[in-house]
């Protein structure tokens, strides 16, 4: 009997049970009766996601244990999903051999003499174990999901306690003689690569946190990857993302993500692509051809400030006379952080007459910025390295200043330039050896989060061909 046939059986002998034929009718009478089951109507396409996620459920489960047998070794990667899986429970090497343990998970408000009660240890025992300060301390501040195992003997009499005494450290008692022994596990991590995707519903944070990146891989993404291309104001219901993300994992359960290793993210009818690389031993995300997705400067070294004194000839508010401002004026608070435009060398850090404390920072190939009127410096010396962003002062109103303001110039080869119009330099794309290494590792990570992308949205593309007005 197929597996349909064996579903059509059951299915008839449960409605001859009931005396019901009809299936529609079945569906009234359970309505009636149970009114809060159906209140969430299922339209098609959550049937359709509902399948969908079943097929990536069965192709999880083929992936994960031994997933590096089904794919390349080169890409260790795994699919990881929105999806409730059932915490896998992973036995430890050597555990087992004719060791039985009884692992209770602490529930949220249970103390640990309620679980202790509750295996059926007396109390003498707990406060056994806890006279030894170090498992005190590790067993006072349980938190709930945390882990303890019991080693019960014939009698039931406690002959091993298990416990993790931090992320890192597990300790094993031993209970069975006058003195209790103590041994240190160390709970080994792995790193692995994950592939995710999701489509914004509502918000980027929410389908972010549903395909399971953390609240700073998130910022990662917006911050550091994309925020040069993609407005994130205008993100719509509908645009996707994907992202190779590094996982944390110990005794079979996710721990934390960390780096993005790449992404994608599309909006308006465009992809976009960033990949993780180390330039000179510094990670930046470059486009999938090697070009940094990071502009060279910032147009506004300062957050949040209104443009108070545009660039070009104008009466200086203090001296009275006509004279060319050689910058632009920023109005801004005292103390507001100033930020360097772009990578560079800082060139001088110090007082000037008329800009007060002034910071000027060399970003090479002929470019110099100016940052003028500061209350105080960041901590910023002569001849330091600072990357774009770095807080090197503070808004204030030294030297000629009617108030507060931050005063920003921009030179190339020595002639100052209007920093709002001026073209800046495109950044150096990666070249030669470096350019090659970056395609090596990149393709086989685009392929995988292309074919990952396809796999969850086949379906819904389908469903809604009219819809899909992007393309
Ligand atoms: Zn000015």
């Amino acid at each position: 009997m197929s597996l349909t046939d064996h579903g059509r059986v059951r299915k008839q002998q449960f409605h001859d049970r009931l005396g019901i034929l009809h299936h529609r009718h079945l569906h009234r009478k359970l309505k009636e009766r149970f009114p809060a089951a159906f209140n969430t109507r299922w339209t098609r396409r959550h049937w359709l996601h509902a399948s969908l996620f079943a097929t990536l459920g069965a192709l999880l489960a083929t992936i994960v244990p031994g997933f590096s047998s089904q794919l390349q070794p080169a890409a260790q990667l795994h699919a990881t999903l929105p999806l409730q899986l059932p915490p896998l429970t992973v036995r430890a090497p050597g555990e087992g051999a004719g060791r039985l343990w009884d692992v209770v998970q602490v529930e949220r408000g249970q103390t640990l003499g309620g679980v202790f009660d509750r295996m059926g240890v007396p109390a003498a025992t707990m406060h056994r174990i806890l006279d030894n300060p170090a498992n005190r301390e590790a067993l006072v501040r349980l938190r709930p999901g945390a882990e303890l195992a019991f080693e019960l003997d014939e009698h039931g009499d406690l002959r091993g306690f298990r416990f993790d005494r931090s992320p890192t450290q597990r300790v094993e008692l031993d209970l069975r003689g006058e003195k209790i022994h103590e041994k240190v596990l160390e709970r080994a991590t792995t790193t692995r690569l994950a592939v995710t995707s999701a489509e914004i519903d509502h918000s980027l944070y929410a389908a972010g946190r549903k395909a399971g990146l953390s609240p700073a891989a998130i910022a990662v993404m917006t911050d550091d990857i994309f925020k040069y291309d993609i407005d994130f104001k205008d993100v719509q219901p509908g645009d996707r993302f994907s992202a190779v993300v590094e996982e944390t994992w110990r005794e079979g359960e996710r721990i934390g993500t960390g780096r993005i290793l790449a992404a994608t993210f599309s909006t308006d009818g465009k992809t976009y692509t960033g990949f993780r690389f180390e330039r000179n031993g510094k990670a930046e995300y470059f486009t999938a051809d090697g070009r940094p997705l990071k502009k060279s400067f910032i147009r506004m070294p300062i957050p949040y400030a209104r443009l108070s004194s545009k660039f070009g000839a104008r009466r200086h508010p203090v001296l009275g006379k006509m004279r060319m401002h050689k910058g632009v004026d920023y109005a801004a608070g005292t103390g507001t952080p100033i930020m360097a435009a772009g990578d560079a060398r800082v060139q001088f850090v110090g007082t000037q007459r008329g800009y007060g404390n002034v910071v000027i920072l060399d970003h090479g190939r002929g470019h110099t910025t100016l940052y003028a009127h500061m209350s105080r410096f960041g901590k910023v010396r002569k001849g330091q390295q600072v990357a774009q962003g770095t807080v090197i002062g503070y808004v204030g109103s030294t030297g000629l200043a009617t108030g507060p303001h931050l005063h920003y110039e921009f030179r190339v080869n020595g002639v100052h330039r209007n920093p709002l119009s001026v073209t800046m330099p495109p950044p150096e794309p990666l070249k030669g050896a470096d350019l090659a290494a970056f395609k090596a590792a990149t393709a086989p990570t685009l392929a995988r989060m292309e074919s990952m992308e396809q796999l969850m949205f086949a379906h819904a593309d389908q469903a809604k061909p009219k819809k899909n007005k992007r393309g």
